[in-house]
């Protein structure tokens, strides 16, 4: 695997492989690497020539500059992850190579989309996201570019920006890895105390059961039974449970308004905050 830190030499090495009409997939991440990582690298691989990663935290989409400080970084383990499942290329900039006039955030107009949800309770979070992305785009220039489900709003931000960019990059939304109890993989997940990871587990639980109640009571149901049963925990505090148009994002109350739903939470469990999804 071919590791740049300059985005210079990834420039040069894309513009080499072009030439050779080598597909190009890429794989944007902030590192600590898991198997959902990993099954985006497994896509990419099976989608395109070339597999780039990249791994670089991201400071202008964290709105807590604590949750930045204790993002986890793994460097070495994830640099011997990606060489053993066949990545062929690793981007690993430093913030001033991706920032080299500073951290200040640029802003992007997505409508409602980054206001709601994710956007609602972090504000200037997709902005952030929206910023790193384009410029990765810029320097990868990839023709297929792979995302998880699990930041189902963010898929939607990502497909925006292309649009908005006209770049020809397919974006292409890959399926939640969950962890064998049913909690999504994230990296987060690692600083979670023992305790507080068992009490996560119990989030795709409530998920699975509050779809059945949706499907037999209506949304409002649902939504109830999330509030009191993530209220019952002390160490949960629930940000938002909605179900929503899955390809619009739209916040529905009526099972009437879409056929194709999607249910979103976000809740913390202690200080870590998860977000998971779930069709209906
Ligand atoms: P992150 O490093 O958290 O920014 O994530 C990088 C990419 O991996 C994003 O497209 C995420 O949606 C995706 N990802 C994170 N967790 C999972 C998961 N459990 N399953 C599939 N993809 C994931």
């Amino acid at each position: 695997m071919l590791i740049f830190t300059q985005i210079a030499d990834i420039r040069r090495f894309i513009a080499q492989q072009k030439d050779q009409n080598k597909s190009i997939g890429f794989v944007p991440t902030m590192g600590a690497l898991h198997k959902g990582h990993i099954s985006l690298t497994e896509t990419s691989k099976k989608n395109c020539n070339i597999t780039v990663c990249s791994i670089f935290v991201n400071p202008t989409q964290f709105n807590d500059k604590k949750d930045l400080e204790r993002y986890p970084r793994t460097p070495e383990k994830d640099t011997e992850l990606l060489e053993k499942n066949g990545c062929d290329v690793l981007f690993l900039p430093s913030v001033h190579e991706m920032y080299p006039n500073g951290t200040e955030k640029e802003l992007f107009d997505f409508g409602n989309l980054d206001k709601i949800l994710e956007g609602h309770f972090r504000a200037g979070h997709f902005s952030g996201v929206a910023q790193v992305v384009k410029r990765l785009f810029e320097i990868v220039t990839p023709d297929k570019a792979f995302f998880g489900s699990k930041d189902y709003q963010q898929v939607m931000i990502v497909k925006a920006l292309v649009k908005q960019m006209h770049a020809p990059i397919e974006i292409v939304a890959c399926p939640i890895l969950r962890e064998t109890d049913g909690l999504a993989m994230s990296s987060r997940n690692v600083l979670l105390s023992e305790e507080e990871r068992k009490i996560s587990s119990v989030i795709p639980k409530l998920m699975q059961e509050a779809k059945t109640i949706i499907l037999q009571k209506g949304i409002e149901a649902g939504k109830t039974f999330i509030e009191n049963e993530t209220s019952k925990q002390p160490l949960m505090k629930l940000d938002y449970f909605e179900v929503c148009h899955a390809d619009t994002l739209q916040i529905i109350s009526n099972l009437n308004e879409s056929k194709n739903r999607i249910a979103l939470i976000a809740c913390f469990v202690g200080r870590i905050r998860l977000i998971d999804n779930l069709s209906l």
